[in-house]
């Protein structure tokens, strides 16, 4: 067949930049299409911006922690103009670097809203393109409830445009965006009260972590309210709930989670099969129904993060364009970390999923205060929890939280991936003295 390019991928996100990133260096014709800016939500509105703001976070909390080591430190200001002004800096150097990277590989950067037309053709802004392999990479967004005056909150994508520190923030959802901005806005000075619906913090996460966390959260002076409908929004920013109104924030942020953006994408065009909430239904190939028509990231509902959108996307052309017939993502044991205060990072499966599972499970747990703040008035939790499963407790789950579990948590994966027993890990001699060591010396 003739056709403009070998593949358009509609969305420049993590995932529809990797897909023709590696089908270019393989020699292909490719073309990216983008509505709003190159490099998707993680580089704009999600994963960059987000660790800068808690790196700015966690210097807060250290200098508040410098008494405890013997320094007197006054904070003498804290420029949220300048933190924004340095993190938008730093987001425009990543585009801009893209721009040249693409430019680069030859690929084809098409500025505007990607619709399927057919199996084969894509209109961007009136202007018809072809491709044997099309990649429908369009992301999510996030989502707010459809209540009265719902539009005086707003959402992860306004929490970067905010021009000022809020003073008192209502932040609605305990998911790991909601956890991530309640933990970032406190620790730089804002109250925050968090709004759950179910009463936990990081519903669908291991008991250990969610109840750690809760408490870490209170003990820090975030409040949390469990169980709260929400009913309604007034202009004064007061919130409505099943259990009355609460009153006197400046800034709602709605974190109740995202919607797929595949609205207007045209599948019905091409015939692609999506779910009743949007999200694009692929086999483990990520192909969709249509046989030359392929699903990425957030917009297949499957583990939402930015390296699963990446390994996705690269895995798909090695298979098409490299004759690695067989090369698809496992989604099995993907690490996530959640960026809270501290933060957690977890990997496999939970105690109450691996009890459901198999016959034979063994758990060790441990919680403790890190040797980091022993010396602080305010301190933290770490709390570990491994789950084995078998005769020879191959281990299943990890569930970390407390300081350096973002970085602890990579190495661990690799050999949980492995297959790793609790064995092994109890013959990897110790690194002392850390709250990693707990991970091969429990018992
Ligand atoms: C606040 C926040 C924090 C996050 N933190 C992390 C983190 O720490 N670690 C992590 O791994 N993940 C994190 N994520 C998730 C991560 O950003 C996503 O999983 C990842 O960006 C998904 O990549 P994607 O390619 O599927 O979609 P996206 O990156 O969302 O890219 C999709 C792109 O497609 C464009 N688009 C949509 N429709 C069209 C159309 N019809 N035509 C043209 N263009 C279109 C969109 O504008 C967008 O740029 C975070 C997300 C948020 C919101």
């Amino acid at each position: 067949m003739n056709t403009d390019y070998d593949m358009i991928a509609i969305g420049a996100g993590s995932g529809g930049l990797s897909a023709v990133e590696r089908a270019a260096e393989y020699g292909k014709k490719c073309a990216v299409i983008e509505v709003k800016t190159i490099g998707g939500t993680c580089v704009n509105v999600g994963c960059v911006p987000k660790k800068v703001m808690w790196f700015a976070a966690n210097t807060a909390a250290q200098i508040n922690s410098a008494q405890g080591f013997g320094f007197e430190v006054n904070m003498k200001s804290f420029s949220w103009k300048k933190l924004k002004q340095g993190r938008e800096n730093y987001i425009k150097g990543i585009t801009t670097w893209y721009d040249g990277y693409l430019e680069k590989l030859g690929i084809d950067y098409i500025h505007g809203f990607g619709k399927l037309i057919d199996q084969h053709t894509v209109s961007v802004n009136g202007k018809q393109y072809t491709a044997e392999h099309i990649v429908l990479s369009p992301g999510g967004e996030p989502a707010v409830a459809h209540i009265e005056g719902a539009e005086h909150g707003i959402t992860s994508d306004g929490f970067f445009e905010l021009e000022q520190l809020p003073s008192k923030v209502a932040v609605i959802g305990g998911g790991y965006i909601g956890v991530e901005l309640a933990g970032v806005l406190n620790a730089l000075g804002s109250t925050v009260e968090i709004f759950t619906r179910s009463g936990k913090l990081l519903s669908g996460f291991d008991p250990i972590i969610q109840e750690a966390l809760i408490k870490d959260y209170s003990n820090h002076g975030i409040k949390i309210h469990p169980k709260m409908q929400i009913e309604k929004l007034s202009q004064d920013k007061t919130i409505h709930t099943n259990k009355g109104e609460f009153s006197g924030f400046d800034t709602i942020i709605w974190a109740v989670g995202r919607n797929p953006m595949t609205q207007h994408l045209g599948l019905e065009n091409a015939g692609v099969e999506c779910t009743q909430r949007g999200f694009i239904t692929t086999d483990k190939f990520q192909t969709t129904n249509i046989d030359n028509i392929f699903a990425l990231g957030d917009a297949t509902g499957r583990a939402p993060l930015t390296p699963v959108a990446i390994a996705a996307g690269r895995r798909l052309s090695d298979r098409l364009y490299n004759g690695m017939t067989e090369r698809h993502l496992d989604y099995n044991n993907i690490a996530t970390v959640v960026f809270s205060h501290p933060p957690i990072g977890t990997i496999g499966l939970t105690e109450a999923q691996a009890k459901e599972k198999f016959d034979q499970v063994k758990i060790y747990q441990s919680e403790f205060t890190p040797m980091a703040d022993a010396l602080l008035n305010h301190k933290t939790t770490t709390a570990l929890k491994l789950v084995c499963q078998g005769k020879d407790e191959k281990i299943v789950g990890c569930h970390i939280m407390g300081h350096g579990a973002d970085e602890m948590l990579q190495g661990f994966a690799v050999a949980i991936k492995m297959g790793a027993t609790k064995k092994q890990f109890d013959d990897t001699v110790a690194i002392h003295p850390s709250s990693a060591e707990e991970l091969v010396t429990m018992r």
